[in-house]
């Protein structure tokens, strides 16, 4: 992603919303512009190297088992997608951390200065995450949402294996 396109995003989406059209329209056009960038280059990181931020919202409503300090604490009872996401991340040896907002994800990004993220959002988060991390290499995946928004949330953890496989240059 451009300098130029980070620093004009905030205002094409002012425009957009003026315009009244669908501001997720414009928002999966900047995610799928940052994935290609990122794609297009080759990576062959360390597991110590990649960093998996994901949202409160894909822990299951009524857990209510504290995962945000450390998502290890998840007993895996696979009622949601955190149990399979910590098992792949655990598979891989990459640092996974739930971030509740952009301040701890910024935190999480200082602490572990990984050279490729993979963010897991809807829409809005993931673009305002793009814009924040300025030229540091993301792959964002979108949530899946069965529930509503930022209840109950799902991922695709094939896409997330792949991201992971992506970085540390394997198949
Ligand atoms: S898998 Fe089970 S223990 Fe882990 S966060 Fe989800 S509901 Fe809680």
């Amino acid at each position: 992603m451009s300098k130029f396109l980070k620093k004009a995003y905030p205002l094409l989406e002012g425009t957009v919303d003026l315009l009244g059209i669908d501001k997720n329209h414009l928002r999966k056009k900047m995610i799928d512009m940052s994935n290609k960038k990122t794609r297009s280059k080759q990576f062959h990181l360390k597991p110590n190297e990649i960093l998996v931020l994901l949202p409160h919202c894909l822990q299951l409503q009524s857990c209510d088992i504290r995962i945000t300090t450390n998502i290890y604490n998840c007993k895996r009872c696979k009622k949601c997608d955190i149990a399979e996401i910590v098992a792949v991340c655990e598979k891989y040896g990459v640092s996974v951390v739930v971030a509740t907002g952009g301040t701890l994800a910024r935190r999480a990004i200082v602490d572990i200065r990984p050279k490729g993220i993979i963010a897991v959002a809807c829409e809005r988060d993931l673009t305002s995450g793009i814009v924040d991390v300025g030229e540091m290499d993301v792959i964002g995946i979108l949530n899946d949402r069965p529930n509503g928004p930022c209840i109950d949330t799902k991922v695709d953890i094939k896409k997330l294996e792949e991201a992971i496989l992506f970085y540390l240059g394997g198949d």
